[in-house]
C-alpha cells in the first residue's frame, strides 16, 4: 500500500539514545516478514519441521557471517557477544521444540514460529528489569530473521546502503547495528527501542546519532525522502524545508563545533565559581571503552557494569579471565580509581548454567547483591578476580541494591575470606578498598545513616531508584509521565542520602542517568554531591555547566525547591533558574 505524501517539515519525536544531528536521506530497511498461518495436512507436517529446522541452520550460517564481518571492526569487537546470545536463541529449547508442537498441531512453520514468538513476548512483557527486557528484543531479532528466511525474503545487506543515508527500521538488531558502516551510515532511527537496549549501546559506541521508540517512522517515511536526525532532543523532522534544513545545518556545525571546543576542557577541574570541586567519573560496560572515556576527561570509573561480562554466554568468566579484565581496565585508568560494581545479575540476565528459576516478579526478586549472595562460589570468584587486579591500580568495589545493613555485613565477610585465602596461598592485593554500595530502593534512603556507617561511600543508582521509589517501571511508556527525576520524593531521597553521607563523613555519587543532566548540575550541587559518574561522552558538557556555576546558589535554589508540591513545578523552576543563569548554554541548548 502507498504512503500518503509527507509533509513539509513533518516533526517526529522518539527517545533521542546517540548525540549529534545528522542530515540525509532515508534508507528504509524492511526487517519484518509478512507472516500468515494456515492449517497444513497431516502429511505435510514432518515437512514443515523439516523447512524450519533449515531456517535455524541458515540463520546461524547468516549470523556466523555477520560475526566474520564485524571481527574485523576493532571498536565493534567487544559486542561480538551479542552474536553469541543470537546464535544461543537459535539453539534454545524454548523456541524450538514450541514452535515444533506447533507445526505438530498442523500448523503451518511460519504460524508455528509467530505463535512461539507471540508466547515468548507476553513472558517477557511481564518481566519489569530493563535489561531483562533487553532479552525480549533479542528474541525479536531472531524471530524477524526465522520468519524473513521462511518467506524467502532477501536479507538485504546493510554494506549495500548508499552514501549519506540515515537508516530508518522498525527496529535494528543488535546484529545489523554492528554492520553499519560509518562511511554511509550517517545515522538511524527506528520505531521500538529504548534508552538502554543494546542497539542505543552500540549507537553510542558508533557515535552516530540515533532516535529510537519513534513508533510510526517507518510507517511514514519513504525511501529517499530527506531528513534530519537530532539525536540529542530526539527529534526527527522529515521532508525538511529550506529554513529548516539551513537551521539545523547550522546546529549541526554548532554542536560539532561545541563538542570540539569542550574537549578543550579536558584538562581543567570540574570546580564551581565558589570552589568546590566535583569529580566527573565515566559509566563503562567494557575494558575496550577506556580510551575513548580518557578522550573525554573522565576522572575514573565511576561504575564499571561487571555483568555485561557474564551475560550472553554458556558459562561464566573465570577468575583468570575477570581478574586480566579487571586488571587492565587498573591499569589503563590509573592513576584514576575505577568502581567495579559486583554483579548486578538476575531473572534472564543469568547465564544458562548458573539459572536460577523465572519469576513472576523479578525486579523485586533474586536480583544483583541478593543473587550474589546465594551464589555464593560464583561471588567469591569475582571478589577474588577483584583482589587479584587490585595491585595494578586504584580499584573500588561496589555492592549493587543494597536493602539493609545486613547484606553489607554478609558480603564483608565474604570479601574477608577471600582475603585470607590469597594471603595463605601467597597472592597479593591492595590493603584498605575502599567498600561501597549503591543507594538505589526504598530501604537504603530511609536506612541511609545506619548504612553509611558501614561502608566508604555511596552511589546512587537513580535509575532504579525513581523506580523503586515512585513504582514506576522506568521502562514501561504507559507510565512513563510519572517517570519524574525532580518529583519531590525524589529530590527528598537525594537529600536524606546525602545528609546521612555528610554526617557519616563519606563520599556520595551519583551513577544513574540524573548525572548524565546537565540541567540538574545546580541541583546537584546544592544537595553537596562531590561526584558524578555517567555515560563519558557526556563529561565535557556537565563539566563546561559545573564550571559557570555557584553551588550556593545551589543550595538557595534547593531551598526554595523543597517548598514545590509537584514535578512539573520543580523541573520548571530549575529550568528557568538555569536559562537565568546560563543564557548561553540552556536557550540554545533547548529550543
Ligand atoms: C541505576 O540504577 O541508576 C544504575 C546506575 O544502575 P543500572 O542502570 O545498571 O541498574
Ligand atoms: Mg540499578
Amino acid at each position: 500500500m502507498g504512503k500518503t505524501e509527507i509533509a513539509q517539515d513533518t516533526y517526529l519525536v522518539g527517545i533521542g539514545v546517540s548525540p549529534g544531528i545528522a542530515i540525509g536521506e532515508i534508507c528504509l530497511l524492511s526487517r519484518q516478514a509478512r507472516v500468515m498461518e494456515w492449517q497444513i495436512e497431516d502429511f505435510e507436517v514432518e515437512e514443515e519441521i523439516e523447512r524450519f529446522t533449515l531456517a535455524l541452520e541458515q540463520a546461524k550460517v547468516q549470523l556466523r557471517q555477520v560475526k566474520e564481518n564485524v571481527s574485523s571492526k576493532p571498536h565493534l569487537r567487544e559486542h561480538l557477544y551479542i552474536l553469541d546470545t543470537h546464535l544461543l536463541i537459535l539453539e534454545d529449547n524454548l523456541l524450538v521444540q514450541q514452535t515444533i508442537a506447533e507445526i505438530k498441531k498442523q500448523i503451518n512453520a511460519e504460524g508455528a514460529l509467530k505463535r512461539t514468538l507471540t508466547k515468548l513476548r507476553q513472558m517477557f512483557d511481564s518481566i519489569e528489569d530493563e535489561y531483562l527486557r533487553e532479552r525480549r528484543s533479542d528474541v525479536d531479532a531472531i524471530g524477524d530473521r526465522l520468519q524473513r528466511i521462511l518467506a524467502g525474503e532477501y536479507d538485504r545487506d546493510l554494506g549495500e546502503i548508499g552514501k549519506r543515508s540515515l537508516l530508518a527500521a522498525h527496529d535494528l538488531s543488535p546484529a545489523d547495528t554492528m554492520q553499519i558502516d560509518k562511511e554511509n551510515v550517517l545515522g538511524f532511527i527506528t520505531d521500538s527501542g529504548g534508552r538502554t537496549s543494546h542497539t542505543a549501546i552500540l549507537a553510542r559506541s558508533l557515535e552516530i546519532p540515533a532516535v529510537v521508540g519513534l513508533e510510526t517512522v517507518t510507517a511514514i517515511a519513504e525511501n529517499r525522502t530527506p531528513a534530519i536526525i537530532d539525536g540529542t532532543t530526539g527529534v526527527v523532522i522529515l521532508n525538511p524545508s529550506a529554513e529548516t534544513f539551513k537551521e539545523y545545518l547550522q546546529r549541526k556545525q554548532t554542536f560539532e563545533y561545541r563538542e570540539r571546543d569542550l574537549l578543550g576542557n579536558r584538562e581543567l577541574p570540574a570546580r564551581t565559581r565558589d570552589h568546590f570541586t566535583v569529580t566527573l567519573r565515566g559509566n563503562l560496560e567494557a575494558t575496550s571503552e577506556v580510551q575513548a572515556a580518557l578522550k573525554y576527561g573522565v576522572e575514573g570509573v565511576g561504575l564499571y557494569r561487571t555483568e555485561f561480562l557474564y551475560m550472553n554466554r554458556e558459562s561464566p568468566p573465570c577468575e583468570e579471565e575477570q581478574a586480566a579484565a579487571y586488571g587492565q581496565m587498573l591499569k589503563e585508568m590509573a592513576p584514576h580509581s575505577v568502581t567495579i560494581r559486583t554483579l548486578d545479575l538476575g531473572g534472564d540476565k543469568v547465564v544458562s548454567d548458573m539459572c536460577v528459576e523465572s519469576e513472576v516478579n523479578p525486579a523485586m526478586g533474586l536480583r544483583a547483591i541478593r543473587f550474589s549472595l546465594k551464589e555464593v562460589e560464583l561471588f567469591k570468584t569475582q571478589l577474588r578476580a577483584i583482589l587479584r587486579a587490585s595491585i595494578h591500580g586504584n580499584v573500588r568495589i561496589m555492592l549493587p541494591m543494597i536493602s539493609g545493613v545486613a547484606e553489607i555485613r554478609a558480603c564483608k565477610k565474604l570479601l574477608h575470606q577471600v582475603q585470607e585465602d590469597l594471603s595463605r596461598e601467597g597472592v597479593p592485593f591492595a590493603e584498605n578498598i575502599p567498600i561501597g554500595i549503591m543507594v538505589e530502593t526504598p530501604s537504603a534512603i530511609l536506612i541511609a545513616p545506619l548504612l553509611a556507617r558501614e561502608v566508604d561511600y555511596f552511589s546512587i543508582g537513580t535509575n532504579d531508584l525513581i523506580q523503586y521509589c515512585l513504582a514506576v517501571d522506568r521502562g514501561n511508556e504507559h507510565v512513563a509521565y510519572l517517570y519524574e527525576p525532580m518529583h519531590p520524593a525524589i529530590l527528598r531521597a537525594l537529600k536524606a542520602a546525602c545528609d546521612a553521607a555528610r554526617d557519616a563523613d563519606i563520599d556520595i555519587s551519583i551513577c544513574g542517568e540524573m548525572a548524565a543532566e546537565p540541567l540538574y548540575a545546580l541541583v546537584l550541587l546544592g544537595l553537596g554531591f562531590n561526584e558524578l559518574s555517567m555515560n563519558p561522552s557526556c563529561v565535557p558538557r556537565v563539566k563546561q555547566v559545573i564550571r559557570q556555576l555557584r553551588r550556593q546558589d545551589g543550595e538557595v535554589l534547593l531551598e526554595r525547591l523543597m517548598l514545590l508540591p509537584t514535578g512539573k513545578e520543580i523541573a520548571a523552576c530549575i529550568e528557568q533558574e538555569m536559562r537565568t543563569l546560563l543564557p548561553d548554554i540552556f536557550d540554545l541548548a533547548m529550543i
